[in-house]
């Protein structure tokens, strides 16, 4: 049934956009993704800073005045420098090109002075809102400290929308106008049109590590998919519930069960599955080893599967042809180390070339594929994973509910 452009635009976008509010004036609290990689004080890769500009550029036109709230890393709740949002508070500066505000603690009278004597289009930076267990706990208490920060609450973090954290889910609720940010509605539109009626055929290619992770999203998507490629370490789980030997790579063993079920469930719905027949194997994961390529049957007990074969590679090729619609999260092999990414960059490739619509989520597969340069060549690289995949699951996601006006 077609819907009208009214019904699917209601149904695409819950909450208010950033046009139908008004911030003149007015302390907007912003909730940003800004969890990028830092190593010795240093950013790594400051993606995720480059995608909330959009947003941050304009609220300072409307002369708001903007309080950033945002995580980093996992400091427990409790005050970890090496987790300070310091060196993130310095690129946002150079990359607006104006002074940030930045109070040692997120919530407290410092913050609260601050954010009241604040000009229009100035900008605040809080500290990591994880240095306080309410965060993670969702507490209201929390929320209403970081409620008295602002008048309006905007959030643009789409990679924390699938987390029921304070900053997400309790403080919107406590605001009476919210909004959903650009970088949200570019998400959002892009990956609809691979989690609401992909273009058929459609292929997923899942690899990666997290196997208990994924494995629920699995079971979904095998109902909806075409053809779904398993590669990675979550391939080893999935070849020992056929009871071929995998020598030690990784496998989830309590899931082995579940990754049988799920084969068969896709037998039942015809999805095709795509596992490994061959890999690159060594004695142990580093730099220097040496490799080894088996076939999956003749792998060596002691061996450690560490990326996909030439010959998965043909068969993922093959498996790809005349797909409309492919979907990847997850390396297909340990691709930090160089010689164990050949795989995955191969793949980068195949996806990259294809006719297709072309989504990648996941940190890992997203950072794989700018390192390989072919980011441009994809229709869209999601600045989420969890969150991506637990839209594609069709999973409400706690951060738009609580924006939800309708
Ligand atoms: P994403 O972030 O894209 O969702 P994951 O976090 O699930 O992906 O998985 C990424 C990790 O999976 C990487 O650190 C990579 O080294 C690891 N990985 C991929 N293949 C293997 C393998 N064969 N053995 C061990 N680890 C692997
Ligand atoms: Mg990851």
């Amino acid at each position: 049934m077609a819907l009208t452009l009214v019904e699917s635009l209601a149904m695409s976008f819950p909450f208010k956009r950033l046009s139908e509010i008004d911030v003149m004036g007015r302390r907007v609290l912003v909730r940003l993704d800004l969890n990028v990689p830092i190593r010795d004080g240093r950013i790594q890769d400051d993606t995720r800073i480059q995608a909330a500009l959009p947003t941050l550029r304009a609220l300072r036109e409307q002369k708001a005045r903007l309080v950033i709230c945002a995580h980093l890393g996992r400091p427990k709740g409790t005050v970890k420098p090496e987790f300070s949002l310091a060196p993130v508070g310095e690129r946002l500066a150079e990359v607006l090109d104006e002074p940030v505000l930045f109070p040692e603690d997120c919530v407290g009278d410092a913050a609260l002075r601050l954010s009241r004597s604040m000009n229009d289009g100035q900008v605040m930076l809080l500290e990591n809102l994880r240095f306080h267990p309410g965060e993670k706990a969702n507490s209201t208490e929390f929320a209403d400290r970081l409620r008295q920060l602002a008048d309006v609450y905007v959030n643009d973090a789409f990679g924390s929308m699938h987390r029921a954290h304070a900053s997400v889910d309790a403080t919107p609720r406590l605001f009476g106008e919210t909004a959903g940010g650009l970088l949200l509605e570019r998400e959002i539109n892009a990956l609809q049109k691979v989690t609401r009626n992909p273009d058929h055929p459609f292929a997923v290619l899942l690899g990666g590590a997290k196997v208990s992770d994924k494995l629920p999203l699995l079971r979904d998507i095998v109902s909806r998919a075409d053809a779904v490629l398993i590669g990675g370490a979550m391939a080893y789980t999935f070849l020992r519930a056929q009871g071929k030997p995998v020598g030690k790579s990784l496998v989830e063993d309590e899931q082995i069960l579940k990754a049988g079920d799920i084969l068969r469930r896709a037998a039942n719905h015809g999805c095709e599955i795509v596992l490994p027949v061959d890999h690159i194997v060594v004695d142990e994961i580093s730099n220097d080893s040496t490799t080894t390529t088996y076939r999956i049957e003749d792998t060596p007990e002691d061996g450690i599967g560490v990326d996909v074969g030439p010959r998965t590679l043909e068969s993922i090729r093959g498996a790809l042809q005349g797909k409309r619609t492919l979907f990847w999260n997850g390396p297909f092999g340990v691709y930090e180390i160089p010689q164990f990414s050949e795989g995955t960059v191969a793949i980068a490739k195949m996806v990259a070339d294809a006719p297709g619509y072309t989504v990648i989520g996941g940190g890992d597969s997203a950072a794989a594929v700018r390192r390989a340069g072919l980011a441009p060549f994809l229709d869209h690289v999601s600045t989420g994973g969890g969150a991506a995949l637990e839209l594609l699951e069709g999973k409400d996601l706690p951060g738009i509910e609580a924006l939800r006006v309708i």
